[in-house]
């Protein structure tokens, strides 16, 4: 299906990119186990020649996530940090990076580990201050990266505001939309270069494959982007294509699932007494609630709380729950809760972490889409 002959979301989630398969009439999309394409005459083909380059079931994945953000240009890549990785090859030594200071440890560790090395430097700033963000903009700067709502304490930043910030710099803006999804917020809508998507979490959904995506409106980029897919050969295989294409069929209906139990567990830890702090973009109470409002459907699947607990206590909440699966990851229909500080950030050192605001006591939990009230029974006993 064309794009342009639907606009709402579940529709284009539905069929953008895809139609009947024309020799059989399948109705979904293959999955195109092939390398190589036979081809008429040498270099005569029919646009695909070789499947690190091109791939029918990737080609379908890419045009559905393109419809999704808003964008007209998608490509696939083996995970999320291929993906950002991708990105960054744009750059060359002696170019600058300004980022969000709290950035997914991933991409912090290809930028300081990788990129440092070959010349490129990165200033991290708080994003929310924007006299910060401005401050640290150089001669040199080339790209400002940025993630919204944050991991793990789902601070949001103003897509609208720091896109045009950038490119009154001239600087493109590459913003990490997986834990909202492009259900919930569409930053090329609000002026962002590049969307860059984990589709190993919402869009696939399922806890069942690796992948990652980067979507965008301009073509000359794209076209830039594209380049580096092929040269870098971080592309995912049809199977997972498939995989994450099928996901995104439900992602309308998993996500208003994930928001609204969500939504209720964070109402429902407010009122607990073990409870210190219940950050939640959807809540009242979180600090940047009305940019929420503005630039979120609803407040996402992803609930922080911290506990009046110290380390081993809140390890001891953890490894008490009987319907949330303690993991690493988010985004599947399953529950799962985090502990930061002995799991997804222990390589920050303690000191470090506290002054960031990531306290021992803080556990995140990615909502699944379970009877919300086995959910809240659950958190019931493990907190106790
Ligand atoms: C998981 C994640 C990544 C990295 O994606 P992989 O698929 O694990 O490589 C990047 N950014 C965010 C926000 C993530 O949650």
């Amino acid at each position: 299906m064309n794009s342009d002959s639907a606009s709402g979301f579940g529709t284009l989630a539905i069929h953008a990119g895809q139609s009947p398969d024309p020799t059989t009439g399948a109705i979904m999309t293959p999955v195109f186990l092939t390398s190589t394409y036979v081809q008429e005459a040498p270099a005569v083909n029919k646009g695909y020649d070789y499947s690190r380059s091109h791939n029918p079931t990737r080609t379908a994945l890419e045009q559905n996530l393109a419809a999704l953000e808003g964008g007209r240009f998608g490509l696939g890549f083996a995970s999320g940090m291929a993906a950002i990785h991708c990105v960054v090859n744009l750059l060359q030594s002696g170019d600058h990076v300004i980022a969000g200071n709290d950035l997914y440890g991933g991409t912090y560790r290809l930028l300081q580990t990788l990129y440092r090395k070959f010349g490129v430097e990165t200033t991290y700033v708080d994003l929310t201050d924007h006299a910060q963000l401005e401050g640290a903009f150089r001669p040199e700067t080339k790209l400002v990266m940025l993630e919204t709502p944050t991991n793990p304490l789902l601070r949001c930043c103003d897509l609208q505001a720091i896109a045009a910030i950038a490119k009154r710099h001239g600087v493109l803006s590459l913003a990490d939309n997986t834990f909202a999804t492009p259900y919930l917020q569409n930053p090329l809508r609000l002026g962002c270069d590049i969307v860059v998507h984990s589709t190993t979490k919402y869009l696939g959904g399922h806890s069942d494959v690796v992948g990652g995506a980067l979507i965008t409106d301009d073509e000359e980029l794209h076209k830039r982007l594209m380049h580096f897919q092929n040269s870098c050969g971080g592309t995912p295989g049809p199977m997972d294509c498939f995989l994450v294409l099928r996901g995104t069929k439900t992602l309308h209906v998993r996500m208003e699932r994930h928001c609204e139990n969500a939504r209720r567990i964070a109402e429902w830890l407010q009122q607990h007494p073990k409870v210190e702090r219940v950050i939640y973009p959807g809540l009242p109470s979180h600090p940047q609630h009305e940019l929420v409002q503005r630039q979120m459907r609803h407040g996402g699947g992803m609930v922080s709380v911290e506990l009046k607990a110290s380390v081993d206590e809140a390890k001891r909440v953890c490894s008490s729950f009987r319907v949330f699966s303690l993991a690493e990851s988010l985004g599947g229909v399953e529950s799962l809760v985090d502990h930061p500080a002995s799991m997804t950030h222990a390589s920050i050192p303690a000191a470090e972490r506290r002054a960031a605001g990531l306290q021992d006591g803080l556990i995140r939990l990615s909502v699944g889409i379970e009877d919300c009230d086995d959910l809240i029974a659950d958190l019931d006993r493990a907190i106790g």
